[in-house]
């Protein structure tokens, strides 16, 4: 691993744009191509906003944070809340799964962190939380 860094912030929906901007921060340095930085920061949105609209129910005093690293070949992200929970993962993950449908949710989160990274891992325990990691290729 060659750098590493994490932040907490409170379930704010302003900090969705604050968790982007500090991705892009902290990844500067790997001078990657700007259609590499918004696939990463589009799935760290999404991510960041499950932890406050689901994990957090917009309770804004809970925290969520973001941890990311990079070595030679990859960048990884988590996301991580101390929510309530995903009871059925693989059912989550699924495209146009929603459990806030009735809210204009189009239940496609998870398929944009899916198509925008290598690999997503999803962990989750209900009434205790949820971590979201992403890996990412990238070739300098
Ligand atoms: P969209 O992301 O398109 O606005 P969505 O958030 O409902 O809609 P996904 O992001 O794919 O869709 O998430 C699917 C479902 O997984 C959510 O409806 C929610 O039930 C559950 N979920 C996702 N992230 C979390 C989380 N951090 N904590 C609790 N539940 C979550
Ligand atoms: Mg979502």
């Amino acid at each position: 691993m060659n750098n590493l860094m994490s932040v907490k912030f409170l379930a704010k929906k302003e900090n969705v744009i604050f968790a982007r901007g500090v991705a892009g921060a902290f990844l500067v340095n790997l001078n990657l191509e700007l259609g590499f930085l918004n696939e990463i920061k589009t799935a760290i949105s999404e991510a960041v906003t499950n932890s406050i609209v689901h994990g957090y129910l917009c309770d804004d005093t809970k925290l969520v944070e973001l941890s990311m690293s990079y070595d030679d070949e990859v960048v990884t992200v988590e996301i991580i809340d101390n929510g309530v929970g995903i009871e059925d993962i693989t059912k989550a993950k699924e495209p146009l799964y929603s459990t806030k449908l009735e809210e204009e949710r189009a239940g496609l989160g998870f398929t944009i962190m899916e198509v925008f990274t290598d690999q997503l891992l999803v962990t989750s325990i209900v009434n205790q939380g949820t971590k979201v990691k992403m890996i990412k290729k990238y070739y300098e």
